[in-house]
């Protein structure tokens, strides 16, 4: 284990020492772990590293160091033994690796720093200060949570423009304090600060006011929605007084004016390998696609870990996204009765969506659903395959034809699925059936036969799910039961 104090300075010199041992990537272990204790060193931009072997060092190109400072202020515990991987190959015969913009170790590290950069900007942009008395003197508190350690990176960019006037800055990890004439890092905040902030009713005042304010200067025909959204993700709104208002009026905007809001989607960036906890944990972060800008909250899949049935829904509705659990309104209660009939216990099964946020538009009071496009489903659906990875269960059965484009292509239409059996990597077997929320929306004859239906399609997948694994002789495999063409592509 090759201890060093967690910045990159000292990372730096633990680095040439262990490429002077001659330690090879694979051996490297870092441990910047007694950082935490120190807290100040996290913050400090320059910490104090082992001390440098003596000798010729190892020549590393500039961009190296740059990107290298930047990187060490990520969070991701891997970023050092990255780092080290990438510098012994550098030095190791691939001194132009840098340039290699498509190796993994290079594009791992580029997005790296640039979520650091980004975390340093938003840090900028979003840090509100409130003004109190302190000792006799006004200072001026904020509170911020940033992603990554990039305290001590981004507040010289407060020193250039408050000049003479005093800040302070904290952070769960720390805050950064400037008197006017000299900056200092503490690990932590004095705590009568933070009450006094806390108790400051006058600023709750102005808070309030600046609120109103915003709400009624907000022109939704002239809203840059995509910079807005852009701008500001949601997880920073709750530090923003005057951006609380922001979901209530961007959708009523996008209603008043009758325009989609227009918006990047990019596929769901999901932390790869993690578990199931942690995999919720990101996705609640996900901005990759519009919808999340007016849902309450990221809706993750729910069940046991050893389920061996998974049902896949479209999204959360109205009830799923204030509650933050997958089916638990009307749709959800059909769904329960279903399997009930089925003979299938709701509490062996994983339940989760094609799609994580709720998709609505404003009618009246009321948060009517919209069907998500394709593009947020495809957007999503790395959390989705992230949870089928971590689960590998036996039988998927989409509920819907959103949650069976998701996996299997755009071109999919419900009717293709009738009685078959979908070869495909998440698990041995995959069904389609109708969705719930299809059954309520049916009447007649057609509600009782699609009912029916549904519910032969669950007994089937519990059927599936209680086969030995398939082998050659497997009555998974049988001609019969498969798909007479391959699935469309995704
Ligand atoms: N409909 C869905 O597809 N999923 C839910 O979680 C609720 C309703």
């Amino acid at each position: 284990m090759i201890a060093f104090d967690g910045s990159f300075a000292g990372f730096r010199d633990a680095a040439r020492a262990a490429l002077a041992d001659h330690v090879p990537p694979e051996r490297a272990h870092f441990d910047d772990a007694n950082t935490a204790q120190r807290g100040l060193d996290l913050l400090a931009p320059e910490g104090r590293g082992r001390a440098s072997t003596a000798g010729p060092q190892p020549t590393v190109p500039r961009g190296f160091v740059e990107l290298g400072e930047t990187v060490a202020l990520h969070r991701d515990p891997r970023r050092w033994a990255l780092l080290y991987r990438v510098l012994h190959r550098l030095t190791h015969g691939e001194p132009r690796l840098l340039s290699r913009a498509t190796d993994p170790d290079i594009r791992t590290l580029a997005r790296m720093g640039s979520a650091v950069r980004r975390d340093i900007h938003k840090l900028h942009a979003f840090v509100r200060f409130r003004k109190i008395e302190h000792e006799g003197r006004p200072l001026w508190v904020s509170f911020y949570e940033p992603d990554h350690r990039v305290l001590a990176a981004a507040v010289p960019h407060f020193v250039d423009r408050l000049g003479d006037d005093a800040f302070l800055i904290a952070t769960p990890e720390g805050a950064a304090h400037w008197d006017g004439a000299q900056l200092s890092f503490s690990a932590g905040a004095p705590p009568e600060l933070f009450a006094a902030a806390a108790a400051d009713e006058t600023e709750q005042g102005i808070e309030q006011l600046f609120r109103a304010y915003y709400a009624s200067v907000f022109n939704p025909a002239r809203a840059n929605l995509r910079a807005t959204l852009n701008e500001m993700p949601r997880r920073f709104w709750k530090r923003i007084p005057e951006a609380q208002e922001l979901p209530s009026l961007l959708a009523q905007a996008a209603l008043r004016t009758g325009e989609m809001l227009e918006v990047d989607v990019v596929a769901a960036q999901v932390p790869p390998d993690a578990t199931l906890p942690l995999l919720e944990e990101a996705a609640s972060r996900c901005t990759a696609c519009p919808i999340h800008h007016a849902a309450t909250q990221t809706v993750f899949g729910r069940g046991p870990l050893d389920a061996r049935i998974v049902l896949v829904g479209e999204q959360p509705g109205d009830e799923e996204d204030r509650r933050g659990e997958p089916f638990v309104g009307p749709a959800g209660r059909l769904l329960r009765t279903l399997l009930a009939e089925a003979g299938l216990d709701p509490a062996h099964l994983y339940l989760t969506n094609a799609v994580k946020h709720f998709k609505w538009e404003p009618r009246g009071k009321r948060r009517l659903h919209m069907k998500p496009a394709y593009s947020e489903v495809r957007a999503c659906r790395p959390w989705l395959e992230a949870e089928l990875a971590q689960l590998s269960p036996d039988v998927v059965v989409c509920l819907g034809v959103t949650a069976a484009q998701s996996l299997l292509g755009p071109g999919f239409r419900l009717a293709q699925g009738k009685d078959r059996v979908f070869p495909q990597p998440w698990a041995r077997a995959l069904v389609t059936t109708y969705h719930p929320s299809a059954i309520l929306r049916l009447e007649g004859q057609a509600a009782t036969d699609a009912r029916a239906q549904l519910v032969a399609d669950l007994r089937r997948a519990k059927d599936l799910s209680a086969l030995p694994p398939a082998s050659a002789a497997s009555p998974l495999d049988p001609p019969s039961l498969h798909a007479a063409t391959p699935p469309c592509p995704p």
